[in-house]
């Protein structure tokens, strides 16, 4: 099982922010640079100001808080719970994780379907998290299908409570978790006063003002077939969230062909949709993360489709032909780096 991030934060923009501190090094103009393990993944924080060590270090703590209330992998956690209950009671959670719930059921009426939190089911036969990843026959497949449907997830904001309907039926909140927690974590460099920074979350990046100098981030969006760190394209951005997904970030391969992690609720198997990669840029990052898997799944002219209808909302989709799309909001913002010339920019159809 192969795990990569879909985005990076410039080599580029390390240089020119590195320049800026040797010309001007005073010590509240030298970020705080941290690296931790949580979510499973990789997590990058550098932030700069004077109480950038405060804010970074609460940032880890409330990390690992979201994390204890949502993860399906521990016993003892919300999900786990709701999980555990399926089928006979409602459970009683945290506001935080009913507030992602109702964002995650919001996403799935609008993809139709294509983002359903419920296609725990699904992921837990394909193995996707473990050592053993596997192809599960096709009658197992017919027989979970039916257990993925948002619709049977209740929940009551009022109550803070949610129920699944059937024994069996599993959410996993994979495809949204990562984005709610970049969006507290803005809420935390704001409250210390940040105005510059950006943590990265595995593949999604948030960025808090410009870079020390005023000058936009530069993102960096991964080459889906190239090694970690290679990519085809950059981002210039300021106070923003950018999110990927990709068949690259976590697949395995048997018989010669990739089985990936995002599912398409319809068929239970890998999404096969033409796109290979997708990338949201917004202002929310809960919206990035759950649109992201969406559009990844619909393809590109119905993912086109969605995000053109949602306002504040940008999109880099990939197709298996190496072509990639940007909506008419990047003009300014994308420009092609493509170091493998394999890649053909298609503006916007
Ligand atoms: P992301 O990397 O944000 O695209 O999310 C992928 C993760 O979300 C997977 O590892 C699964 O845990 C979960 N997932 C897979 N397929 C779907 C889907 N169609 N809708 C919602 N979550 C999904
Ligand atoms: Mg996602």
């Amino acid at each position: 099982m192969i795990k990569k991030s879909g985005l990076t934060v410039t080599a580029y923009m390390v240089l020119i922010s590195g320049m800026f501190l040797t010309s001007c090094s005073s010590f509240t103009n030298r970020p705080v640079e941290k690296q931790s393990f949580n979510m499973g993944t990789i997590i990058t924080q550098k932030v700069y100001g004077k109480n950038a060590q405060k804010a970074v270090d609460e940032v880890i703590a409330r990390i690992q808080e979201i994390e204890r209330k949502m993860t399906i992998n521990a016993e003892g956690s919300e999900i786990d719970a709701i999980n555990s209950m399926a089928g006979k009671e409602e459970v009683n959670l945290g506001e935080d994780t009913v507030y992602v719930l109702e964002c995650a059921k919001k996403y799935a009426e609008l993809s139709e379907g294509a983002f359903d939190v419920t296609v725990g089911p699904l992921v837990k036969a394909w193995g996707i998290f473990t050592d053993h990843p596997r192809v599960p026959p096709q009658d197992e497949i017919n027989g979970l299908l039916p257990l993925v449907n948002y619709r049977e997830l209740s929940t009551d904001s009022k109550k803070s409570s949610a129920k699944l309907s059937r024994q069996g039926q599993i959410v996993d909140l994979g495809g949204i978790a990562k984005g709610y927690t970049g969006d507290e974590v803005i809420k935390i460099y704001r409250k210390y006063g940040i105005k510059s920074g950006y943590i990265n979350l595995g593949g999604n990046v948030v960025v808090i003002g410009s870079k020390p100098d005023g000058k936009p981030w530069s993102i960096g969006v991964q080459n889906p077939r190239a090694e970690n760190g290679k990519y085809i394209g950059i981002l210039k951005v300021i106070d923003k969230s950018i999110v990927s997904s990709g068949d690259y970030e976590r697949f395995f391969e048997k018989n010669g062909k990739r089985y990936h992690h995002i599912l398409d609720p319809e068929t239970g198997y890998p999404s096969e949709s033409g796109l290979i990669s997708t990338t949201i840029v917004s202002d929310a990052s809960i919206d990035g993360d759950a649109l992201s898997t969406a559009t990844f799944v619909l393809g590109l002219d119905k993912g086109m489709k969605l995000v053109e209808n949602l306002n504040g909302v940008e999109a880099v989709f990939i197709t298996s032909d190496k072509k990639v799309y940007t909506t008419p909001g990047l003009k300014n913002v994308f420009t092609m780096e493509d170091e493998s010339k394999e890649y053909k920019y298609v503006e916007k159809r």
